[in-house]
């Protein structure tokens, strides 16, 4: 059997493909845009068509999808607002033309197994990787491996308090208007105050706003999961100095409720950056890929 895996992270405006074992042995990466599912899958197939094949592939996608293996629509992509993909058959493609054993999920989730392998989630079982960029999304994991329940965890969606007399903007989610996502992504933030979060001074009150939102949407998945860790990336999380408001935003509203040192205290041990960076997807998808061979 051969002794690499191959890795996948199909996000919404770039695709990475990897072959490798981890992030020491990364033997060839390629990254090109997501743009229709066809090309896209033709251009994945190629990547893995004209090098050693994989013992299986890892696929973290873009949501929502279908992470059933006894679901007749298992590895597609389902209800998502990005234009042609709806319903768009991915992991059963890959696997029919590369024949090869092929493990599909969220990418969230892939990133959370790539930081729960080797980054700032070894040896905490119940984690949390969010990611704050284009839109918001949660990867959990239980017991290290993926939540799964009726479908899969779909945090950036979940409604979070709005007070419209301090911000009147409606929200961007083309389902909900202003849920978590629709009030507090790097495209939310964007709209709002027209112009893109990097081109925010430190001290516009844009990050201060961010921060309150950020803090209430940790705090409902910290009440309701309970993770040893939360690790927060994504574009949005490149300014510096908005994880150090978020983590006394959060010890405010939490109010002392939750008598846990990493809570209050250990603050800064318990709402961290990714430790794998911006590869966190891809190695994830090799983590991914190892749980089925
Ligand atoms: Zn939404």
């Amino acid at each position: 059997m051969s002794d690499v895996y191959g890795g996948v992270e199909t996000g919404g405006t770039w695709c990475v493909c990897a072959l490798g074992t981890g992030p020491d042995n990364v033997r060839d990466c390629e990254e090109f845009p997501t743009t229709t599912p066809a090309e896209t899958l033709e251009r994945i197939v190629e990547f893995f068509a004209k090098r050693p094949a994989p013992a299986a592939i890892g696929i973290g996608s873009f949501g929502p999808v279908d992470v059933d293996p006894a679901s007749p629509t298992w590895g597609h992509v389902t209800t998502t607002p990005k234009p042609g993909w709806q319903h768009a058959a991915v992991a059963p493609v890959l696997r029919d033309r590369l024949d090869v054993p092929v493990a599909f999920d969220t990418d969230v989730n892939a990133a959370a197994l790539g930081e729960h392998r080797w980054g700032a989630g070894c040896d905490r079982d119940c984690l949390c990787y969010l990611t704050v960029g284009t839109g918001i999304g949660a990867g959990l994991l239980i017991d290290g491996a993926p939540l799964r329940g009726l479908v899969h965890s779909e945090a950036g969606h979940m409604l979070i308090p709005h007070d419209r007399s301090r911000d009147p903007f409606a929200g961007v989610c083309p389902s909900h208007g202003d849920c978590w996502e629709g009030l507090a992504s790097g495209t939310a933030m964007a709209e709002r105050w027209r112009r893109p979060p990097k081109d925010l001074p430190d001290d516009h009150p844009a990050w201060a706003l961010e921060a309150e939102y950020l803090a209430l949407g940790i705090l409902g998945i910290v009440y309701v999961v309970s993770p040893h860790r939360v690790i927060v990336g994504g574009g949005v999380m490149q300014r510096a100095s908005l994880l150090p408001m978020v983590r006394r935003r959060f010890r405010e509203l939490l109010a002392g409720y939750l008598d846990a040192a990493l809570l209050n205290d250990g603050i800064e041990d318990y709402l961290v950056p990714p430790a794998l960076g911006d590869r966190a997807g891809v190695l994830g998808a090799f983590a991914l890929a190892t749980t089925i061979t």
